[in-house]
């Protein structure tokens, strides 16, 4: 049996696991962070939290004679991925990253595109009172020192009480949200402002069209440098790259 790990927290890691998980000779498996309470969990083996930095991956891939490394991790984590590039090299085992594609503004698009979210907290009071913040939950603290500004923010997990974020309100709520829905919630709350990451896919695109119908401005920060290694943006092609043959000639 052949040992494949994928390092996971986004979609494509878990389709991607659930469709190897199911050829035959191949075992699966994949690492999460821990950070949400209640992941999906894809098909094949799953292992929650860190290694323990370089030497904690490479350790963990010698002893359970990793092949193939995946790292399907999402493109702002930036530190699993110069791990996952280090302990590949060093182990010696062909590394793959899957990754989805970057969005790209429409015309009709009023983004304001910045390198961070330090970047995007220095602008907010220049351009709105009221802030869709739709960052995720680990970083939100950022924005606590911007006083003249009151955030909706989004997360998956309901807070931790000890845990202080900025002035505004919270949503515990999972996606994906339709168009209709995005646009609803923006309306309702009288959001002039969006401020997302660079995060790419279908499954949270919807609140970009609906700030376009709207035409409210987007702060979009923009994707980290992230090592340069193999790179494909499809399920499909991470899969024949594990299997070792071209995507065209894929049936499963
Ligand atoms: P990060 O800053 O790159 O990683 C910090 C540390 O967390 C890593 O050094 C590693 O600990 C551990 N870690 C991260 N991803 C891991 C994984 N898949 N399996 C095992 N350990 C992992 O990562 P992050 O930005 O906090 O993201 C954490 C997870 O959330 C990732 O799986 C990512 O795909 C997912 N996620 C992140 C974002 C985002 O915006 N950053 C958004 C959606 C989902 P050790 O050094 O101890 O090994």
């Amino acid at each position: 049996m052949k040992q494949i790990l994928i390092l996971g927290g986004t979609t494509e890691a878990y389709e991607l696991a659930n469709r190897v998980a199911q050829i035959p000779s191949y075992l699966i498996t994949t690492a999460l962070a821990g950070r949400t309470q209640t992941p999906k969990v894809p098909m094949g083996t799953v292992r929650v939290g860190g290694f323990g930095g370089v030497d904690g991956l490479v350790g963990y891939l010698r002893e359970h004679q990793i092949e193939r490394l995946i790292d399907a991790t999402h493109p702002f984590a930036v530190e699993i991925s110069r791990n996952a590039a280090i302990a590949a090299a060093q182990v010696g085992i062909p590394h793959l990253r899957l990754m989805r594609p970057a969005w790209e503004a429409v015309s009709s698009d009023r983004w304001i595109s910045v390198q961070s979210l330090e970047e995007a907290r220095q602008i907010i009071p220049e351009i709105a009172r009221r802030v869709f913040l739709s960052i995720g939950r680990q970083e939100l603290s950022y924005f606590i020192a911007v006083k003249t500004a009151w955030f909706l923010m989004r997360m998956v997990d309901q807070p931790q009480a000890d845990v202080i974020y900025p002035n505004g309100k919270i949503l515990v709520q999972r996606g994906p949200f339709s168009r209709v829905e995005e646009r609803s919630l923006l309306q309702t709350y009288g959001i002039e402002v969006l401020v997302t990451k660079n995060s790419g896919g279908s499954a949270t695109y919807a609140k970009l069209e609906a700030a376009r119908e709207l035409g409210l401005p987007v702060v979009i920060v923009q994707r980290p440098v992230l090592p340069d290694i193999e790179m494909v943006t499809t399920v499909e092609a991470a899969i024949a790259w594990i299997l070792g043959i071209s995507s065209r000639s894929l049936v499963i």
